[in-house]
């Protein structure tokens, strides 16, 4: 393994999800749904795949029914006019997205500063790209950022913003405000922005505004989301992007070489999912703002401190009012003291001291799932 990579070991989730199923636990940790996403979206796929549509290579942007779905989307809920030709690219997953996108646009030895904690890939492939990361860190109890050292952290060197809202894992939704102040620095020191941007539609209070609809921005932003959130298939591996032209080809130099293209016949479901109704995007909002406050109350009753979430599927914890001081060695230890995996957030820091004692929990499952959960923290 090369230096670049040495320092990443196994991803936490692979190591957390592997714990839940060696000891039976319930697992709170990696974050995706226990339910599958809508049935017709399923037979969608199914009947893709029994038609021959997209069992042989689709083509490298995406198929042309999804990127004009990925623009459609964009003008519905943001009012963002993207070309489905020029300006929408389909990924393999968010992953990929991050990855050709700072692999493409970065120079070795850019800095590239970036919300932490930080979702785990972001690091790697910064590292892989050969940049250098510089943390913005946010801090309990209400994980904004500083503004001030954002500004302060621009040098000559720095290249890109690498931006998360809703935020994992600590639930942020950057506001208006934050985003204009941002968008703001990025156009004074000429800044390209990539946005991660997956869990736009898992905003509790107020509502999700893309960065790319800031004056100055559309031109320097990549925007990414992904179908695995916001359509519960975290498993068929469809992500996109949407930015200017010249981003989006600069992104795919990079994509031909790492997947080529992926999900062929799952691009046609997705087309068929982004259009559904508002009810859809309502309802799984609503179902899981409810399962937010009931795993948040339940996590606040067994003893943690509980930082309630704005956005995503996660609530990030405070371990400390239980005896515990190391959040890591919390999770490795939980399933065997009572049968619950979690996440544990000092691994998404440099900053280590920031987030020892956090610890993260998804609530992206069943109702009856999650009360059990809760009743085996109380034991602890
Ligand atoms: N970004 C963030 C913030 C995430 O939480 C995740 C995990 N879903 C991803 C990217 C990766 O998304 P995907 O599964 O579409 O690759
Ligand atoms: N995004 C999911 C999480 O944060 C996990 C995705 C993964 O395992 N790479 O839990």
């Amino acid at each position: 393994l090369n230096r670049r990579l040495a320092a990443f070991g196994t991803t936490i989730f692979a190591e957390m999800s592997a714990l839940a199923s060696s000891t039976g636990s319930i697992n709170l940790g990696q974050g995706f749904p226990d339910t599958d996403g809508p049935a017709e979206i399923a037979e969608a796929a199914v009947r893709a795949i029994r038609d021959g549509r997209g069992n042989q290579y689709p083509p490298g942007p995406g198929v042309p029914e999804l990127r004009t779905a990925i623009a459609a989307h964009q003008q519905r809920f943001y009012g963002l006019g993207y070309d489905p030709d020029t300006e929408v690219l389909v990924t393999a997953g968010a992953t990929e997205a991050i990855a050709a996108a700072l692999l493409a646009l970065l120079e070795p030895g850019d800095e590239v500063i970036a919300l932490e904690p930080f979702y785990d890939s972001y690091a790697a492939c910064i590292a892989m790209a050969g940049a250098v990361r510089v943390p913005l860190t946010l801090r309990a109890p209400d994980f904004r950022p500083d503004l001030d050292a954002l500004r302060d952290a621009v040098t000559p060197r720095t290249r890109l913003l690498l931006l998360n809202t809703p935020h994992n894992p600590t639930g942020t939704v950057l506001t208006p405000a934050e985003l204009a102040a941002i968008a703001e620095l990025a156009v004074e020191r000429d800044l390209l922005v990539v946005t991660d941007e997956v869990y736009e539609h898992l905003v509790f209070e107020g509502g999700h505004t893309p960065l790319a609809s800031f004056p100055g921005m559309r031109e320097r932003t990549v925007t990414i989301s992904s179908a695995g959130k916001t359509f519960s298939f975290t498993g068929w591996k469809v992500g996109w992007i949407t930015a200017p032209p010249a981003l989006v080809s600069a992104v795919r130099s990079a994509k031909q070489f790492l997947t080529y293209v992926s999900s062929g016949p799952f691009q046609y479901a997705v087309a068929e999912a982004l259009a559904l109704p508002d009810s859809y995007y309502d309802g799984f909002r609503a179902d899981l703002a409810a399962k937010r406050d009931l795993l948040a109350d339940g996590l606040a009753d067994a003893g943690f401190e509980v930082f309630r979430p704005q956005g995503t599927y996660f609530i990030t914890t405070d371990v400390s009012p239980l005896g515990e001081k190391d959040g890591l060695a919390f999770c490795r230890a939980l399933p065997a003291r009572c049968g619950v995996v979690a996440i544990p957030n000092q691994v998404f820091y440099d900053d280590k001291s920031a987030g020892a004692t956090q610890v993260r929990w998804a609530f992206c499952k069943r109702t009856d799932v999650l009360q059990e959960a809760v009743n085996r923290l109380r034991q602890l």
